[in-house]
């Protein structure tokens, strides 16, 4: 069997910057992807398929590990920010800040490419079947090559950035570390179109050229949000994001057959500044469908010779469902510290636990708070959005949430807004009562536990996450 350092499964956003950072560090590592070259990073037969926002924060992180400048064409489009509409179009607050469009099939070619510098050797078509496991460790991986013949590969360590579907998380034997799957209430599914269009109208609530725009309306994206993201040349992604249950209530109570596919033309409809478009036909990837994890990212991203990072391990933030940012950001992470690993010839899990401790240190710390946050919104309707984005919540309170900080609601807050109306003041103590679940589950996080702690720590995170999913189910009209 061939031998490498370390495998890096996916040659996707996380994959690539992995293999890059390994490499950097003198690892022998081995990429592999199932499609070619020129598709590098492409997800599925839909394409790249994603809005391809990303805050600048990330790429000035990558930009400095890596040691490398990003510009046109990756950079598609500069942009000042996010911003959130309520469904009434009356309230909008600012999510993130400053940030780009990326050009994804270029940006996962370069990425490719940067690997490939830093030494690691790149496969292309073959397909990941699974994890070789030996005495519950994970010693390589098995697959077809281009011939469809198996291939088995043996690593010190394989770094899983398979995205989403991975199959070597779900073939991973049972463990208290890392979950096999992602229940369907903790998935979003997406579709998008890249387009051009002929804009009728300024009103920047539908379309702004300076910030990427999100729509939260409960009977136009349930249980998730339609997006129109700016691109250069006269281009718009737009795109929406519906959870299941809470389209199958919306459908039931509003007696309607809509799916993902239709609620997009009917979101691209709805908007008034789109007065007609054509799919952009640049690299196939105009139009396409994929899903999206909405939850914090698995407890532990380790077990003996496996590291996952991105989509593979349920990474996109709560929220906003941005995902390039944590796979970036954990890409990198996980690419040193198996590169420090390997080179201090001790790859254990004791060893690579400490990624783990970065990831949590540098983004992982705010997801279970926002997932928390997330499930109390898809409890909203509409009228209860609107109220609560008028009257609960200041503009400044609302970013707070977005970047996982806890804002200072307390009683103190109850009294000073006045509200009305049984279901809003309903809605009001509801939020009070995820607010505290967010302080707790930040405090949980902030002492990420060492592995001896892990199962207990763990426990206490299900415990307080099992409470908000029982109080609030979605009810999207
Ligand atoms: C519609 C939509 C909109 C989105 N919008 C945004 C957004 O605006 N901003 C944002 O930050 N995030 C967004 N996301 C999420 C974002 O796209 C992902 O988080 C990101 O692509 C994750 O990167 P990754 O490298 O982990 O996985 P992926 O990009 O999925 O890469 C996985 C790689 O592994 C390869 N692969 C998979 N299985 C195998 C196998 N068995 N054998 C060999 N190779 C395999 C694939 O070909 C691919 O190259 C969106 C997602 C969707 C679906």
């Amino acid at each position: 069997m061939e031998e490498f350092d370390i495998i890096v499964a996916g040659a996707g956003m996380a994959g690539a910057l992995a293999a890059t950072a390994a490499a950097q560090k003198g690892a022998k590592v081995l990429m592999l992807d199932r499609n070619d070259s020129t598709q590098v990073g492409k997800k599925t037969n839909w394409g790249w398929v994603c809005g391809d926002a990303v805050a600048k924060s990330h790429i000035d992180f990558i930009e400095k590990e890596l040691n490398i400048k990003l510009s046109s064409p990756v950079l598609d489009l500069r942009v000042d920010g996010v911003q959130v509409l309520s469904p009434d179009m009356q309230n909008k607050f600012p999510f993130e800040g400053e940030g780009f469009s990326l050009d994804r099939p270029k940006a996962a070619k370069f990425f490719a490419e940067m690997a490939v510098k830093a030494g690691a050797e790149y496969r292309t078509h073959y397909e990941v079947e699974g994890p070789i496991i030996e005495s519950n460790k994970v010693i390589g991986i098995y697959g077809r090559n281009e011939k469809g013949e198996q291939v088995k590969i043996g690593s010190k360590l394989v770094i899983d950035t398979l995205g989403i579907a991975s199959t070597l998380r779900r073939k991973l034997p049972p463990n208290e570390y890392i979950e096999n799957t992602v229940s369907t209430d903790d998935i979003e599914s997406t579709g998008r179109y890249i387009m051009k269009f002929e804009r009728d109208g300024s009103d920047i609530n539908y379309y702004d050229p300076k910030n990427a725009l999100i729509h939260l309306n409960q009977i136009l994206a349930p249980g998730g949000y339609g997006w129109v993201f700016p691109k250069t040349g006269g281009r718009i992604n737009v795109g929406v994001g519906v959870e299941k249950k809470s389209l199958e209530i919306r459908n039931e109570r509003l007696s309607k057959k809509d799916t993902l596919h239709s609620l997009i033309d009917e979101y691209i409809k709805w908007n008034p500044n789109i007065k007609s478009y054509e799919i952009d036909p640049a690299d196939g990837n105009g139009k396409g469908y994929w899903s999206v994890t909405v939850k914090r990212q698995f407890d532990s991203l380790v077990f003996p010779g496996y590291m996952g990072a991105g989509d593979s391990m349920a990474m996109p933030n709560p929220i906003s469902a941005g995902g390039i940012g944590p796979a970036m950001v954990a890409g990198v992470l996980a690419g040193e510290v198996a590169g420090d690993a390997v080179a201090a010839k001790d790859t254990s899990l004791e060893r690579i636990w400490e990624y783990n401790v970065k990831y949590n240190n540098l983004y992982g710390n705010k997801t279970a708070a926002l997932e928390a946050f997330r499930i109390y919104l898809q409890s909203l309707n509409n009228d209860l959005i609107n109220y609560g984005m008028s009257h609960f919540l200041t503009k400044k309170e609302a970013e707070d949430i977005s970047y996982g900080r806890i804002p200072k609601i307390g009683i103190a807050g109850t009294f000073n807004k006045v509200l009305s109306g049984i279901g809003n003041i309903n809605a009001f103590k509801n939020l009070l009562f995820t607010v505290q679940k967010m302080k707790r589950m930040n405090e949980l996080y902030s002492k990420y536990p060492r592995i001896s702690e892990f199962s207990e720590w763990k426990k206490l995170i299900n415990g307080e996450m099992a409470e908000v999913k029982e109080r609030f189910k979605p009810n999207p009209v």
